[in-house]
């Protein structure tokens, strides 16, 4: 493993590692020494509890959004500073959706430099990090969802998902490696995360202060509602996608890992409520891919493209993505169709002499013997819609011809019923072909099965069905 320096100047050497990744180094100097106990490695007792609690995230998405809503109370709303809130925060939350995320996590889409600005700026009003810090945690999160490598798995609680990650302290060592050489190069991002601190304090608080202050004099009322609450409604909202986003809707994509899809979360995220397209197909520029699904961080990347402020927007190919969809359907299809009692698969039933299976029909047993398949009827007899006396003629007997259209065509949940009724096969030639039959359906002569390898039979395709009506027979 060969030690080579990052791209960014004055940054610490980074380890190459065989993926091609290396180890993520903070730009600014760190107190962090790997060769040292992390405090993780310790349990949580009464004791050190406040030392696993990261205090500066916990003041910054916990005490202060408190510290607003508290000031409510003395602080009235004017209708200018509301107004002016909604659109500040619809624009910081482009600032993570269509920038931190889709522009720099996942590379979706290119922009000009000054679109680049106006995210990075926005971003930083969102106060969610640094693009740098928060994309790498983003690819992790790609790259090892649901596994412990994952920064926010949802499979440690919805809750830690949510917000548990920020508050408590995590071990450097355990978020998955992943490779943000390209940030590394991006001029933005590196003074964005270079003077993260400034850039957060003007963009979350200090405009939109002067913005109500010199615009209609509320200076407190920015502070509050269009700073410090507005920066909660941001940061609640953006957390779902780790949170709601693994937890709640459908999975019409893929349901090994836990994102889902949900109109719920979209309204609540700007768009990135598809989360299980998202997962399946990340560097999309789009999470919702139906016009009337609501996508507003689609629409605004498509916008900056007709105004030729964005390009490269990247979109899978519909004939991929249906493909994707299809495959899902099929195993919800075979995990129905497992549920099913379909009788005892061929290969599974003893093979029985005629003369045997004459004489167990003579003895009294309900035997009925269609295409080589030796049936048990005994308990149907009194049943059977065609009356008792029809299906009691054929017992004993090759009743292949009676049954496929010699006194009664019979439907094909008739041919179904009778496949769960099944006891046996007969020796002799005909064993042959009936396997074949129902094993191969086509030509080439492979099985058809579904995932779970169950053989899988389709309407009139039943062992018991003879495609071509069979002449009467006995029974003319
Ligand atoms: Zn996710
Ligand atoms: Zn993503």
């Amino acid at each position: 493993m060969a030690s080579t320096s990052t791209n960014v100047p004055g940054a610490p050497a980074a380890q190459a590692f065989n993926d091609g990744t290396k180890d993520y180094k903070p730009l600014r100097a760190a107190k962090y020494d790997p060769k040292k106990p992390h405090i993780t490695d310790f349990p949580v007792t009464l004791d050190n509890w406040y030392n696993h609690v990261n205090w500066l995230n916990t003041t910054f998405i916990i005490f202060i959004p408190l510290i607003g809503m508290i000031s409510t109370y003395w602080v009235p709303l004017q209708w200018k500073t509301a107004l002016f809130s909604i659109f500040y925060y619809f624009n910081s939350g482009i600032g993570i959706t269509a920038g931190y995320h889709r522009l720099w996590a996942h590379s979706s889409y290119k922009a000009s430099l000054p679109v680049k600005i106006y995210l990075a700026a926005m971003g930083a009003a969102a106060v969610e990090g640094s693009i740098r810090w928060w994309s790498r945690d983003h690819r992790a999160h790609h790259r090892y969802t649901d596994t412990e490598k994952d920064p926010y798995s949802v499979r440690k609680g919805l809750l830690y998902s949510h917000i548990g990650w920020m508050v408590m302290k995590q071990n450097p060592k355990r978020i998955g490696r992943t490779d943000i050489s390209d940030l590394n190069d991006d001029p933005v991002v590196v003074w964005q995360h270079k003077n993260f601190i400034k850039c957060t304090v003007v963009m979350a608080l200090i405009v939109p202060t002067l913005v109500c202050g010199f615009g209609w004099g509320d200076w407190v009322g920015g502070y509050v509602y269009a700073g410090i609450l507005r920066i909660c409604f941001v940061q609640q909202a953006t957390f779902c996608v780790n949170s709601l986003a693994h937890w709640l809707g459908d999975q019409p994509f893929d349901d090994r890992n836990s994102p889902r899809d949900h109109v719920v979360t979209a309204l609540v995220t700007l768009g990135e409520g598809y989360h299980n397209f998202h997962h399946e197909f990340p560097s999309d520029y789009r999470n919702a891919i139906e016009w009337w699904q609501y996508d507003p961080t689609k629409w605004t990347i498509w916008t900056w493209k007709k105004l030729g402020l964005a390009y490269d927007l990247k979109q899978f190919r519909q004939n991929e993505i249906e493909k994707g969809r299809l495959q899902q359907l099929q195993k919800k299809l075979d995990q129905k169709r497992t549920k099913l009692d379909w009788g005892i698969p061929l290969e599974q039933l003893p093979v029985i002499d005629w003369d045997d299976y004459v004489a167990e029909a003579k003895n009294g047993r309900g035997l009925v013997s269609i295409a080589g398949v030796i049936h048990d009827v005994t308990d149907f007899i009194k049943e059977h819609p065609g009356g008792k006396a029809l299906i009691s003629s054929a017992i004993g007997k090759d009743a292949t011809a009676i049954f496929n259209g010699g006194v009664y065509e019979h439907s094909n949940a008739a041919h179904n019923l009778l496949s769960t009724m099944r006891v046996g096969v007969l020796r002799g030639g005909c064993e042959v072909e009936i396997w074949k039959r129902s094993n191969m359906e086509s030509k080439e002569g492979a099985f058809v099965t579904d995932s779970s390898g169950q053989r899988i039979v389709r309407a009139g395709d039943q062992v018991t069905r003879i495609a071509q009506p069979v002449a009467a027979g006995n029974a003319a």
